[in-house]
């Protein structure tokens, strides 16, 4: 029997799992090929709403979602790869060491926050994975109970990247009615940003309208510099300046899973395996990357972000070549479809663009409204449904066939 592991069980491993079994069950060849999910937890995380209140929620059964179609599960932290013996090495959820040999293996193993050196780091709050945006939930309610005093109430988050400017504006609904149990204290939120506009990565497009909400909902920033130290009572800028604060959070630069390290062959500057059309590392045979973990092109100027949107696109790419290799049957490009920008701003706004050059479509309560669908329905995958599963598991299925509004 030929075996296909997947390693993580994100929206890429989700994916590339079901995407192979696909394609393994359309030839009648189950028997011959097996599909393996090896991750930490049970769940796939719902990475992209952390930043909402109540974090421990955003969580689906794995099992619930593959085991109807027979992808098998193993439970472990993925430590090692060895790509010349085909094998992965491990330590499953008992303690104990795993191994694991693989005809092809998809690397789906995400990305992670980078932490700044910088004194008192360790105490900055993140929402990157579920404990830390747990953690942080825990903490904010626990805001009245701590001594009162300048800056109880109030939340620094650094970077107004996408993910600090979708935290910094749910903050504001979050942290209003826990300051509200000390009245006259208020509540506060500080967007501390290094370069001189916030959200550099999304261009001029989307930033009149950013602005405009964080005026509204009164989301403060301090441009232009960046954090020096973190110390129980706030933090201390580079230009010298303090913020009393009982709360920071850390959202700036992320990288690709570690384990990239273990494949031959190049990476890019975010850590990410570069692939071929078919995602295959271009430097170990057998191998594929898939998510956050992949570097290819989208067109000629641009490469794949790190987003859920092009995880669940790459993770059928690469499930069905793995499939398709080990079948014998020709591979597929992998073909992006039309990028667009869905951000949230807040319990009552957001901002929808279309395109690389981010052409604003919707704002206000309509983007808000198509922000919920995408959060609460798009990126979860069918559970307890294996014909839903693999139908939408085909790469040639586009999310606008769930009935997703029109972008363009
Ligand atoms: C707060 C926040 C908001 C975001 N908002 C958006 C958004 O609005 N739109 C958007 O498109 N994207 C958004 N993103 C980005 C998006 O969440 C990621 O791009 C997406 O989750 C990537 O999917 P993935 O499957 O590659 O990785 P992940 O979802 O990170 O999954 C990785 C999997 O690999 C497992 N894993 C990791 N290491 C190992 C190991 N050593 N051994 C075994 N398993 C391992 C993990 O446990 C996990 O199951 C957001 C991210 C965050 C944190």
């Amino acid at each position: 029997m030929s075996k296909i592991l997947v390693v993580g069980g994100g929206f890429a491993g989700v994916w590339s799992a079901a995407s192979a079994v696909r394609l393994v069950r359309a030839h009648g060849a189950q028997r011959d090929v097996s599909v393996t999910v090896v991750a930490p937890g049970d769940d796939l995380v719902i990475r992209p709403r952390l930043y909402e209140a109540d974090p421990d929620r955003m969580r689906v059964s794995l099992d619930r979602i593959l085991g109807p179609v027979g992808v098998r599960r193993m439970a472990a932290v993925v430590t090692g790869i060895d790509t010349d013996r085909r094998t992965v090495t491990g330590v499953g959820s008992d303690g104990r060491g795993i191994q694991s040999d693989y005809d092809r293996l998809i690397l789906a193993t995400g990305s992670q926050l980078t932490r700044p050196r910088l004194p008192g780091a360790e105490l900055m709050h993140d929402v990157d994975t579920l404990p830390a945006a747990a953690a942080l939930d825990a903490h904010l309610h626990r805001l009245p109970e701590i001594p009162s005093g300048e800056g109880r109430f109030t939340v620094v988050v650094v970077g107004a990247g996408f993910t600090g400017l979708e935290i910094a504006t749910e903050l504001v609904d979050r942290l209003r009615p826990i300051a509200e149990s000390a009245p006259g204290e208020g509540s506060r939120i500080v967007l501390v940003e290094r370069n001189d506009e916030i959200g550099p990565e999304l261009g001029p497009g989307p930033r009149p309208h950013i602005l405009a909400v964080l005026a509204k909902l009164g989301v403060e920033q301090r441009l232009g510099v960046s954090v020096a130290a973190v110390d129980p009572r706030g933090v201390t800028l580079s230009d010298g300046s303090r913020i009393a604060a009982a709360t920071v959070v850390w959202t700036a630069g992320v990288q690709a899973s570690p384990l990239t390290a273990d494949i031959p062959g190049t990476r890019d500057r975010l850590g990410r395996i570069r692939v071929d059309d078919y995602l295959r590392a271009r430097g170990a045979p057998g191998v594929y990357a898939a998510g956050d973990t992949a570097a290819t092109a989208v067109n000629d100027d641009t490469r794949v972000l790190q987003c859920c949107q092009h995880a669940l696109q790459l993770g059928k790419y690469a499930g069905h070549n793995a499939a398709a290799e080990v079948l014998g049957l020709p591979l597929v490009p992998f073909v992006a479809e039309p990028y667009v920008t869905c951000l949230d701003l807040g319990s009552t706004e957001a901002m929808f663009s279309n395109g690389w050059d981010r052409r604003v479509v919707a704002t206000g309560a309509a983007a808000k409204a198509r922000k919920r669908r995408v959060n609460e329905l798009f990126i979860y995958p069918p559970v307890n449904d294996p014909d839903e599963l693999l139908r939408q598991a085909d790469y040639r299925f586009s999310v606008r066939q769930l009935g997703q509004p029109q972008m363009a």
